[in-house]
């Protein structure tokens, strides 16, 4: 049934006739939740016993704890970014699948059309889902690898006079710097908004993530002068490939970032910048993987996560 995605690696896809023939409605939905989360038996996520009655009659909580101590009402987005939401089972289900299928991501107009939503819920979703694609596991870089920083965003000339004259002298004014890795040999990538690209904050991010034995290649910004095991290009000569110094691969992390900018969203604001470069991250780390595969990844990340529509306003 599956088909062949396009790609150079085999993946697992999932047409779009074939998720509604999987997924009819909302218990279908629900029922791959659940298998998803408990695969098991279904276990209560205040006390962690699988003693629970099933099919009770509360309108949202169909399961109850039997724990005498506990007794608590639950459902299977309790404890997980779903808590509270009143989006359907096959609706959030349905957004996993537009995450994992649109490599150019998937912006808030997109769902609020699709799944019918008002567009503040469909924001509010987004940003949920796209926190849950940061697949960065944090794990240490061994190389060799390509160390590379961008800017995104503000245009000077949009921007108040006063704070255009703060920010003189700083880089690219009122755009938002993003330093970014990519191991070579693993083939895996991370990035993280940082406060500016001085020498201390991008050689402080390699520290952190490089194993000070990697090769580690990077354009001529004097930020990266003195590292060790360093070889650089010198984009300042119109040099961008000398061997096996390059950046080509992180760059094009960046571009995928930059067409997604351009061709989904429209704007990013830099308070969700580091929201979007997880999940661009994330899309990198997953991408060899299947379409339902991706999906049961968001819903296992979902578990443990908040994020309230206050926590992205304030
Ligand atoms: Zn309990």
């Amino acid at each position: 049934m599956a088909y062949k995605a396009p790609g150079k690696h085999f993946r697992e896809g999932l047409s779009t006739r074939q998720f509604f023939q999987r997924f009819p409605d909302d218990k279908t939905a629900e029922a791959w939740f659940i298998k998803q989360r408990w695969p098991e038996a279904v276990c209560c996520p205040y006390c962690g016993v699988t003693n629970v009655q099933i099919g009770c009659k509360h309108k949202t909580m169909p399961f109850r704890c039997r724990e005498k101590e506990c007794g608590k009402h639950f459902s299977i987005k309790t404890g997980t970014f779903m808590q509270s939401s009143k989006i359907g089972y096959q609706n959030w289900l349905y957004a996993f699948y537009l995450f994992a299928t649109n490599l150019k991501s998937v912006s808030s107009m997109k769902l609020h059309r699709e799944l019918g939503i008002t567009q503040k819920s469909a924001w509010h979703m987004a940003h949920r889902i796209r926190q849950a694609w940061n697949l960065d596991p944090e794990q240490r870089f061994w190389g060799p690898v390509e160390v590379d920083e961008t800017w995104f965003g503000g245009k000077r000339k949009n921007m108040p006079k006063k704070k255009r004259s703060q920010l003189e002298g700083h880089g690219p004014v009122g755009k938002t710097a993003v330093v970014g890795v990519k191991d070579r040999k693993a083939n895996r990538v991370s990035a993280q908004v940082v406060e500016d690209t001085t020498k201390e904050t991008l050689q402080g991010f390699v520290q952190d993530r490089i194993d000070p034995d990697a090769a580690v290649y990077t354009d001529d910004s004097s930020s990266y002068a003195s590292l060790d095991n360093h070889e650089s290009v010198r984009h300042s000569q119109l040099e961008y490939v000398r061997g096996s110094v390059h950046t080509n691969g992180v760059e094009s992390l960046w571009s995928m970032l930059k067409r997604a900018y351009t061709g989904t969203f429209h704007q990013l604001s830099e308070r969700h910048l580091h929201r979007y470069v997880g999940e661009f991250v994330g899309r990198h780390n997953m991408r060899e993987l299947g379409t339902l595969a991706q999906m049961s990844l968001v819903a296992d990340r979902a578990i443990g996560q908040r994020l309230r529509y206050q926590d992205l306003v304030s």
